[in-house]
Order: structure tokens, then C-alpha cells, then sequence
């Protein structure tokens, strides 16, 4: 199914889904490092924020409105929040952390970047230029 849908990224996908949880974290935390790497040159320093997350944490984010969902995915272990500097100056733009992004989804077909959840390229809809996750 998911194959017919997606002929080149599909057997991946498939693949990816038939993983355990532990399997999946191990892969998504290979892909975070070739990220960092990825980060540094292209000129933005990173530190990190959040990555795992508890159900008590994430019910206190979707209340104060800083998260929209209890299905996210830091409570697997699967997403991770960064600091980013540009010479040497904090920045959340989305116009700074977007070549990223764009390096992260080319790193596996379930990678998304919280800047641009539906991946039409565009800076629209609930923006999390921090956040990089594996969607699986
Ligand atoms: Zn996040």
C-alpha cells in the first residue's frame, strides 16, 4: 500500500514502519549527528533543547498553547528541539534554519522539520523552526 503510493521512497517507508520503536530512535539519532554536522557548515553553531519529553511536560505545552498535539513526537523519543546561533547571534528565522530543514527531509522520507510540517516549502500554518523530528 504504502509502496503504490510512493514508488521511490515507499519500500523505505515500509521498511521504517515495520521497525521497533528502539530501531526507529537509532536511526533518527544517526541521521540528528550527520544533521549537527550538516549545521556547522553551513554556518549555524547549534545547542540543544529538548529532545524526550514526558506525557506531564507535553499536557503542560498543549495547554499553555506552546505545543497542538499529545501525539508529538518527543514523547518517542523521535524529534529533538535546537538553539541555533548565526554568527554568533541566536536566531529562530526561518529564513536562517530553512537549508536545514530542506538537508533533514533529504535524509530519510520520514524526517520532518517543524518549519514546514506539510513540506510544500512555504513559511505557513504553526511554525517550529526549532524542532526536527522522525514522523514514523
Ligand atoms: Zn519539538
Amino acid at each position: 500500500m504504502q509502496a503504490a503510493s510512493s514508488p521511490k521512497g515507499g519500500d523505505h517507508r515500509t521498511k521504517i514502519e515495520s521497525m521497533h520503536l528502539s530501531e526507529k530512535q537509532r536511526v533518527f539519532t544517526l541521521n540528528i549527528s550527520r544533521l549537527i554536522a550538516k549545521g556547522y557548515a553551513l554556518g549555524l553553531e547549534m545547542t540543544f533543547g529538548e529532545a524526550y519529553r514526558t506525557i506531564e511536560q507535553q499536557m503542560l505545552y498543549v495547554q499553555t498553547g506552546r505545543s497542538h498535539t499529545m501525539n508529538s513526537n518527543h514523547l518517542r523519543r523521535l524529534a529533538v528541539d535546537f538553539n541555533f546561533f548565526k554568527n554568533g547571534h541566536l536566531t529562530y528565522r526561518w529564513e536562517d534554519i530553512k537549508p536545514l530543514g530542506d538537508y533533514w527531509e533529504s535524509l530519510d522520507p520520514a524526517n520532518r522539520w517543524g518549519g514546514d510540517w506539510n513540506k510544500n516549502n512555504k513559511k505557513d500554518g504553526f511554525i517550529d523552526t526549532p524542532h526536527f523530528e522522525m514522523n514514523v
